[in-house]
């Protein structure tokens, strides 16, 4: 598959819908006319890659809507250089968002086949997280902690410890919580033992899953 001027119109249309539907920060649209999110789908999705919508990408899972990335993008606030932490890479969308907005992007796949098949694929189109794991995201990552910032992209029953415990002091934490749909939810962590929380609208994700092992 290839990018042509024809998915560029489309990314500019899917900024455009984007924005109407409230998303503000220009440096987030500018990404999502950047990335080619076509070539992060099967060859059959195509056609529709450009829609609002989330499909699925194998086992079981779905990349998010673009709004959806949107929303917890602009939440996140990265700024070049930021040091981020990502849960569930699943086809590397959110992720390729992230890196052009030049962060640092540390990266957790739990499912073996799309943890291989996006990695492979990022070396393809030269994308460069700075690591991508396989491993439960539940955990985190310590040994790279602490985070300017940290985004979840499936829906946690609850907010993993882990996570609060490896942001930097000033740092943020978004976050769908909720079983059957989840409260998109923000942590700013304010001091050692302080947290500020805000919550946004109502999602609807696939589930964080922990590996009890
Ligand atoms: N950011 C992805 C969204 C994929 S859906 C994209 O843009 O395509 C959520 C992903 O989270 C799935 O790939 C799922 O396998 C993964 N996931 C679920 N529980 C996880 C866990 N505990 N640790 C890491 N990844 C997890």
């Amino acid at each position: 598959m290839k990018d042509t001027l024809k998915h560029r119109g489309m990314r500019n249309k899917l900024a455009e819908i984007l924005s109407e539907k409230g998303i503000g920060d220009k440096q987030v649209l500018d990404a999502i006319k950047a990335i080619p999110r076509h070539l992060f789908l099967d060859s059959g999705f195509e056609a529709h890659a450009y829609q609002d919508k989330a499909f699925p990408i194998g086992a079981d899972q779905t990349i998010s809507q673009p709004y959806t990335v949107a929303f917890q993008t602009e939440l996140l606030e990265v700024k070049p250089g930021s040091k981020i932490l990502e849960i569930g890479t699943g086809s590397g969308y959110q992720t390729a968002i992230l890196l052009h907005l030049r962060a640092k992007v540390f990266t957790i796949e739990r499912q073996l086949e799309l943890f291989k098949k996006t990695s492979i694929f990022f070396g393809k189109i030269g994308y460069r997280p700075k690591k991508i794991i396989f491993g439960d995201g539940y955990k985190g990552l310590a040994e790279e902690a602490p985070f300017d910032g940290i985004i979840v992209t499936a829906g946690a029953p609850e907010v993993p410890k882990p996570l609060m415990a490896q942001l930097r002091v000033g740092g943020r934490l978004v976050i769908p919580v909720g079983i059957d749909d989840q409260i998109m939810t923000l942590y700013i962590r304010k001091s050692a033992k302080e947290f500020e929380k805000k919550e946004f609208g109502s999602f609807r994700f696939v589930p964080l899953l922990e590996d009890k092992n």
